[in-house]
């Protein structure tokens, strides 16, 4: 098979490599393979599709709050619904309410939250707050989108293609990906719980990247909160639940460190989930009806990583998005093409002081 040339390669077809090649395709030519034969085989399908413009540090608060900006572009222009309103009810004790609350929630009383979610049992928190703004997603939905609108401007974008080698000549890389070679100016890591095996396939210092285990299924309730109701997650981080079309979505919040691979659950996991919340809830959990496991990679800082490599001049991170992988995704694109291209911020529309605010926060290291 014939050989490629484009100026930028994009390794990773989850959610973070495809929102950058449908951003960056009216500047550049660029490539994105994916080692799988699915787009968003890994921690791109296995979310809990919800985008909190309350929950993380600083930065990520204002990567999501642009994100939602962009994303309510799109749906304006295209008639598409990716996104749906479902609030966020954090409940729990006083103190760890108090500690989770950031600007942009509100404290409720106790008898607002039940309002809210009457599967709570009253005796089951102290006190509540709520981010109005927060919005479920269609995962699937905006993966297609940015597939369909990358490739409609000319992104090539190969599955089942393992990149398995890459040399840097001084000028650009010479990769392999699958049975193809790839001439790029740039190389971009978009390669979730590989990134840092990626950099080192590359010849770059990894940044200490870490994938962490999270759990969720989705099961029959007797009492199913109505579709459009809060998302709940205890302040503790111990569980969440959330209504949803095939009922009910809930996830033990666990985080543990895990090897890059196709993690999938693990027995009693869910079963143990369930016992606690029908303690905690009247939801009357009947059947598991399916389960997964994803891997949320970050490192210690907590924050993404987007921009070129200090070491390495044609290698570009865009990794460690941890559990803000959608809910930052169009902003840490529009920040790469800023990055990538040169491009002035504000010609994307987006504020040149925060840009530079976000380039700051999220440099590697
Ligand atoms: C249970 C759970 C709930 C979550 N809930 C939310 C949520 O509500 N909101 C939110 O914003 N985020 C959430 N997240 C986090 C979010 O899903 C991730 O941040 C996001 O999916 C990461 O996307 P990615 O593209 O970086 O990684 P991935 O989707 O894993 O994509 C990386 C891709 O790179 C490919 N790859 C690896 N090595 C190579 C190679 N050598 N050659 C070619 N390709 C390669 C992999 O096959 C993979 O497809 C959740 C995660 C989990 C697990």
């Amino acid at each position: 098979m014939g050989s490629l040339e484009c100026d930028v390669l994009i390794i990773g077809g989850g959610i973070a490599g495809l929102s950058l090649a449908s951003a960056l395709a009216p500047f550049s030519s660029v490539v994105l393979v994916e080692a799988e034969t699915t787009l968003g085989y890994h921690t791109s399908s296995r979310s809990a599709r919800q985008l909190i413009p309350s929950y993380g540090p600083e930065p990520v608060v204002d990567l999501t709050r642009r994100t939602l900006d962009l994303l309510a572009d799109v749906q304006g222009s295209t008639g598409l619904a990716l996104t749906v309103p479902r609030s966020f009810l954090l409940i729990g004790s006083a103190a760890d309410v108090e500690a989770k609350t950031t600007a942009g929630m509100r404290t409720l009383s106790h008898a607002e939250a039940l309002e809210l979610c009457p599967q709570l049992r009253p005796e089951s928190f102290e006190a509540a707050a709520i981010d109005p703004d927060c919005v479920g997603t269609d995962t699937d939905l905006l993966l297609e989108f940015h597939r369909r609108s990358a490739s409609d401007d000319g992104v090539i974008i190969l599955t089942g293609a393992p990149v398995t080698s890459a040399v840097y000549d001084g000028e650009g890389w010479n990769v392999r990906a699958g049975r193809r070679g790839i001439r790029a100016g740039v190389v971009v890591d978009a390669a979730g719980a590989w990134a840092d095996g990626v950099a080192e396939l590359c010849g770059v210092r990894p940044q200490g990247l870490v994938p962490y285990r999270r759990t969720a299924a989705i099961v029959g309730a007797e009492n199913a909160p109505r579709v459009g109701t809060p998302m709940v997650a205890a302040a503790d981080d111990s569980f969440y639940f959330r209504p949803d079309a095939d009922g009910v979505l809930i996830s033990p919040s666990e985080a543990e460190p895990a090897e890059p691979g196709d993690a999938q659950p693990r027995a009693g996991d869910v079963e143990r989930l369930i016992r606690r919340l029908d303690s905690l809830t009247t939801l009357g959990i009947s059947s598991i009806r399916r389960s997964w496991t994803g891997l949320r990679t970050q490192r210690d800082t907590g924050l993404p990583i987007v921009g070129f490599d200090a070491g390495h001049p044609g290698f570009f991170w865009l990794a460690g998005q941890g559990g803000y992988g959608f809910q930052t995704s169009s902003a840490i694109a529009e920040l790469a093409v800023v990055l990538l291209t040169g491009a002035d911020p504000a010609d994307l529309g987006a504020d040149p002081a925060r840009t530079a605010g976000a380039e700051a926060a999220l440099q590697p290291a």
